[in-house]
């Protein structure tokens, strides 16, 4: 096996052939984006700096190259690539905390422990009242993934739709606070342990996206018995520890029902916006309804509902079964709370294979109509919430992902 030292000069000379977009026919060892790599058993860590002007598909050119170069090394096991402002590496130098801003004390001690009776129904005026505190850092948009019941598919609603924002060319972070029942890690086929680096947890990257889980740190039999506040403890640290810098949307799948998780995201940083899964069923329905108050009274924007196994489709004739009811029953529900329908997803075995074997049906079979539905979800949300586009803005004021880099 090699050694870390020879990884690392083999890393330094494959960096040589990344080269720099801004300065024809020069690479990024040549105009001093690489500020550090350091190896060790076999894992390599690159820091790059770049200026936060930087335009944003430059940097995605460079990130991306320095993955394909170091990747293709043979003894390398992991890659993890690191973008930094020079006035951040400065700060890190000597020894500040990264620039992300801690909540003031007193929202801390508001929003670590939630009262039990906070979790059921309808928090009091001061818990929606709660201003969040700073957006996470380096994210432009945070969706919330949510469903009144567990079974309806929002997990599986979740990964595609982070998988076709992606697929529109967006960097996406999947974030799975379902605690009770992660099931991220076999949606996508992950598993591992994330990384610390610098006092913050590294997602594990799996398909393009950053994503974390408490699946990966725990066994899949140890028995889950966290109360209230503790889950309260493992989002906000999720939310707060995990470096997510860089994302152009967070999404965050959240737990069934209405309860401290969904309490905990909004009273910790800003929800953008949440999309409520249900299937149309009159049970998932009246659990969805239920759902959809609890984001308004917690003043998060719900952008609307997805129903999901809507229909199935006989592929040979295309002739239409309602197994779970007629979407038009969903439609009715909106309707009568002001509130849109975001897609209609078709019952597909595809999908639920495609969940079994860690390949979601996005990445399987992206043109199926089920793809297609996917794809045309994740276009709503971006039409619904642009990024970069400040709510209570004008809208003009794009600023893009390197936003958290200038403040
Ligand atoms: P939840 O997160 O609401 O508990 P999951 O996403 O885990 O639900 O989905 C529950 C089951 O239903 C999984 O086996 C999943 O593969 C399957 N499933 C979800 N959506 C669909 C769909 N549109 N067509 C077929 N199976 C689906």
């Amino acid at each position: 096996m090699k050694d870390d030292f020879s990884i690392k000069g083999e890393v330094i000379t494959a960096l040589e052939a990344v080269d720099d977009p801004a300065e024809e026919g020069k690479n990024i060892v040549d105009t001093h984006l690489v500020e550090k790599v350091e190896v060790e058993k076999g894992v390599v860590d690159v820091i790059l700096v770049m200026q936060a002007e930087r335009d944003r598909k430059q940097r995605f050119a460079i990130e991306d190259g320095v993955y394909d170069a170091v990747e293709a090394i043979g003894g390398v096991q992991e890659v993890k690539v690191k973008t930094m402002t020079p006035q951040a590496l400065e700060r890190e130098a000597r020894g500040e905390e990264p620039a992300s801003p801690k909540p003031a004390p007193a929202k801390a001690a508001s929003t670590s422990a939630p009262t039990p009776g906070g979790s059921k129904g309808s928090p009091g005026p001061q818990q929606s009242g709660a201003a969040p505190s700073a957006p996470i850092e380096g994210v432009s948009k945070v969706i919330a993934v949510a469903s009144g019941k567990g079974g309806v598919g929002k997990s599986t609603v979740a990964v595609n739709l982070a998988l076709a924002l992606q697929a529109q060319g967006f960097r996406v972070g999947l974030l799975d606070t379902d605690i009770y029942g992660p099931s991220l890690p076999t949606l996508l086929g992950v598993t591992g342990r994330p990384a610390v680096s610098n006092r913050r947890i590294l997602p594990i990257e799996a398909a393009g996206l950053r994503i974390m889980s408490l699946g990966f740190l725990m066994d899949e039999d140890s028995p889950v018995i966290w109360r209230g506040p503790i889950v309260t403890g493992i989002i906000r640290q999720f939310l707060r520890d995990v470096d997510w810098s860089g994302l152009d949307y967070l999404i965050v799948d959240m737990p069934p029902g209405t309860g401290d998780a969904q309490l905990a995201l909004a009273q910790t940083v800003p929800v953008d916006g949440a999309i409520v899964v249900t299937t149309p069923s009159d049970l998932a329905l009246i659990d969805a309804a239920r759902g959809l108050q609890m984001f308004k009274t917690l003043n998060v924007d719900v952008m609307g509902i997805v129903t999901n196994m809507a229909r199935f489709i006989v592929p040979s004739t295309k002739e239409e079964f309602f197994i779970f009811g007629h979407p038009d029953q969903v439609k009715k529900e909106a309707k009568r709370m002001e509130t849109p329908i975001l897609g209609e997803i078709p019952l597909d075995t595809k999908v639920r294979e495609g969940g079994d074997e860690g390949k979601p049906v996005l990445l399987a079979d992206p043109e199926s109509p089920v793809g297609q539905a996917f794809m045309d979800l994740a276009t709503r949300v971006t039409e619904l919430k642009p990024v970069g586009a400040d709510d209570g803005d004008d809208g003009e004021k794009k600023k893009g992902l390197f936003s958290f880099l200038k403040n």
